[in-house]
């Protein structure tokens, strides 16, 4: 692989076909594709061209993935070599260093692919510790200099790669373990600050990179509607939402549920943690748990929703909206009057308007108004490009129930 940064290849468009990267989006499926001319192999830089020769962009080939081409210049002059990768790290990690999140105490996302301008490239920092998730092939061949770029302007104690989510990995042809790259691995969970409050995170074998990062201002909005109430967290995997209500946001008490043992014992640890004595904790599927609370007649002031994508792709796109249905429908009925519902979506195919339409008949089979109080999205570590919005995928939809 040359890395001077330059084009081997050149990839022509289908007629017809150029307008979302004249629009700066940065994928090129396989099927807009009319014919390459050269031979690329996978994460070479490549031309992007119209049928009628026209320059559009560069960007990384991938001949094992439906996405053939990730697009990061949209100038016939920019080299997509190491300077680049530098600039584009330096420039990420300086809009969180302005947001005040880049603390070493803390936790916040550093680098999120497409919102900075590095398609395939997820960075977040764990107190100390940095957690690297590669989902494109080409940047997983850049791993060594963009480690050393990040150790040259973090400064951390060990950076681990942690593997895409399996889905992913196998569409973009990427095999990679879970591994150290640099430095040391912390030796148990790493403490980090949140809005005052302090959460043990396993970087090993912790969900995503470890934590919920995106939900972090979601968390404190939320909370600020837990006073005097008693809360139901469902689906609370490590206890942000939980320990935030019960603690800063004055709760009466909470209870938190999620079916995996390891997300249950996370929670606990992180309520002791915080000396959060009215959050329970229990290991129950959320449908049997919302149904047999039901069944009791028990009733909340707030309940909070934040379940697992539903969806990974239009084609499924019903299915999760029904589900979405079924327990937003199902909190509904346990809240009492003047109740709050906090419902997320982290599902990148249901768009929000779809998701407020769900909302919108849940009120109606209800028979109860919802009025929409906060509606929003991942914290501003997370940016989305405008020319990508597949990066929007987080909805947290905070609603007053009649
Ligand atoms: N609110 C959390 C993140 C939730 S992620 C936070 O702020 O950190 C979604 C969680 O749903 C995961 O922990 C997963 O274990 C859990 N989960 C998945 N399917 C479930 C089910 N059927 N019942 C209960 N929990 C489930």
């Amino acid at each position: 692989m040359p890395d001077d940064g330059l084009p081997t290849a050149t990839v022509v468009l289908k007629p017809k076909r150029a307008r979302p990267f004249f629009g700066r989006h940065p994928w090129v499926l396989d099927s807009a594709v009319l014919r390459v001319e050269g031979d690329p192999a996978d994460g070479d830089v490549v031309e992007l061209a119209t049928h009628d020769g026209t320059f559009v962009g560069r960007g990384l080939w991938n001949s094992a993935s439906r996405l053939r081409v990730r697009l990061y210049a949209f100038d016939a002059t920019t080299r997509l070599d190491a300077d680049l990768w530098r600039q584009r790290l330096e420039a990420a990690i300086a809009l969180r260093r302005s947001l005040g999140l880049d603390d070493r105490t803390g936790a916040c996302r550093l680098v999120n692919s497409e919102g900075d301008d590095l398609s395939g490239l997820i960075v977040d920092r764990y107190g100390e510790h940095l957690a690297v998730q590669v989902t494109a092939l080409a940047m997983a061949r850049r791993l060594e200099e963009i480690c050393d770029v990040l150790q040259a302007l973090v400064a951390p104690a060990g950076i681990l790669l942690r593997g895409a989510e399996r889905g992913l990995a196998k569409l973009e042809g990427l095999h990679l373990a879970d591994r150290l790259v640099r430095g040391t691995a912390p030796a148990g969970p790493v403490f980090v600050h949140e809005h005052g409050l302090r959460f043990g995170i396993d970087l090993a074998e912790g969900q995503k990179t470890g934590f919920y990062l995106d939900q972090r201002d979601n968390r404190q909005a939320v909370a600020r509607f837990a006073r005097g109430r008693r809360v139901l967290d469902m689906f609370c995997y490590s206890g942000g939402f939980s320990v935030t209500c019960a603690t800063t946001g004055g709760a009466r008490s909470v209870l938190a549920v999620d079916s995996s043992a390891k997300a249950t014992a996370l929670a606990k640890a992180n309520a002791d943690l915080n000396g959060a004595a009215s959050v329970t904790v229990e290991k129950a599927d959320a449908f049997e748990k919302l149904a047999s609370l039901a069944a009791a007649d028990e009733r909340f002031g707030l309940v909070i929703l934040d379940p697992p994508k539903f969806s990974r792709s239009r084609a499924t796109l019903d299915d999760a909206l029904r589900a979405y249905h079924r327990i937003n429908r199902a909190a509904v009925d346990l809240l009492e009057p003047g109740g709050i519902l906090a419902t997320c979506s982290c599902s990148g195919s249901v768009a929000r308007e779809d998701f407020l339409q769900m909302l919108a008949g849940v009120a109606q089979r209800a028979g109860r108004p919802l009025q929409l109080l906060e509606c929003r999205g991942a914290a501003a570590d997370h940016p989305v490009s405008v020319s990508c919005l597949e990066g929007e995928y987080l909805k947290c939809v905070i609603a007053r129930v009649a």
